[in-house]
């Protein structure tokens, strides 16, 4: 029979090391499963200036493995492994993962959310051959060549911001006449000379031999559509995706409660099913950000632990 843990997290990201701290200074046995690397979506990002307390300049990743750090300090177990399905009602849970099944008395959700794609054709063909989902992954690949960013959200304005470090030019193509970005990351990009903008358009397709070297915009409103090829001197560009997000809750959708993916909570990060929680971007909720996703994971655990000590009274 496997050990059952008090807490199982899944998912470390800024909210499930927030939850492994909080759940590891209260002494509860804890396992934190994650399927890749620590950080989720955070270690993409080049720089962090709206985190509380975040080092000047500091990156995604430094903060991450800060994170780790702090939580490896209260004899957190920490497992590599996918999640494969649920059994999350009862008062025993059970997560089945590739590689192990682990058992445990509560379990807080805080799987994070995975890059939107645009959806159109090409996209798949050219991932990693000249579209890409992470500008501190890629960017440098494009030092003195054009880029393309589709979106118009903090992700993308900020990104492109970062990618005029490297390309010669980046061009922000988006659907409407407006940016979502904040407004002290548009001020930015405004006011960076080697950024312009495709107002009201889309990527329709894309198209190349190999690399990327045609990219057809659509205007949404005339239906217009335009071909964007590279300087010849060039001959290849980049396109950067950063349309917004998708929670990656697939194994949990069948046991809680959830809108359009995004799994529902109450305010003290409660799904559902007793003893289950969820922390982060997985969650339905107003501003997705690193200070958000690491107060959810510190409310989770404090409730884990509560519920746990009312099964054991
Ligand atoms: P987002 O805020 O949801 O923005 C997505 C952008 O992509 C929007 O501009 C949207 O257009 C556009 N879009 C969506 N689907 C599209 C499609 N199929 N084709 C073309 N454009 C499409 O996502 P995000 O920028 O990735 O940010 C996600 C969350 O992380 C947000 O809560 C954001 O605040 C947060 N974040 C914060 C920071 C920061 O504060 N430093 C940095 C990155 C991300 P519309 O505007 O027309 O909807």
């Amino acid at each position: 029979m496997e050990k059952q843990y008090d807490v199982i997290i899944i998912g470390a990201g800024p909210a499930g090391l927030a939850a492994g701290l909080y759940a590891g200074r209260a002494r509860l046995s804890t396992l934190i499963i994650e399927r890749e690397k620590d950080g989720g979506q955070i270690v993409q990002t080049a720089e962090i200036d709206n985190y509380p307390g975040a080092l000047p300049e500091e990156s995604g990743s430094s903060l991450v493995s800060r994170m780790a750090d702090q939580v490896q300090r209260f004899s957190v177990e920490r497992v590599t492994d996918g999640v494969v399905s649920v059994q999350l009602s009862g008062t025993e849970k059970t997560i089945v993962c590739q590689k192990n099944t682990y058992r445990a008395k509560a379990v807080i959700v805080a799987a994070g959310a995975s890059p939107a794609k645009i959806g159109c054709p090409g996209e798949e063909e050219f991932a990693g051959r000249g579209v890409s989902y992470c500008a501190t992954c890629d960017g440098p690949f494009f030092t003195g060549l054009e880029v393309i960013v589709a979106g118009g959200g903090d992700a993308a304005v900020e990104e492109a911001v970062y990618l005029t470090r490297f390309a010669r030019k980046v061009t922000v193509v988006h659907r409407r006449d407006q940016l979502r970005a904040a407004k002290s990351i548009t001020e930015r990009a405004f006011a960076n000379e080697k950024i312009t903008f495709v107002w009201n358009s889309v990527i329709d397709e894309i198209q190349g031999e190999g690399l990327i070297n045609e990219i057809r915009i659509r205007n949404v409103i005339t239906g217009e559509v335009t071909s964007m090829t590279p300087d010849p001197q060039d001959g290849v560009f980049g396109l950067f995706v950063f349309v917004g997000y998708r929670p990656q809750s697939g194994p949990f959708l069948e046991q809680l409660s959830h809108e359009n993916g995004y799994l529902l909570t109450d305010e003290s990060m409660r799904t559902n099913l007793p003893g289950v929680f969820a922390a982060g971007d997985i969650r339905k909720k107003s501003l997705r950000q690193v200070v958000t996703a690491v107060a959810d994971g510190a409310i989770a655990a404090v409730e884990a632990g509560k519920y746990i000590e009312e099964c054991q009274s």
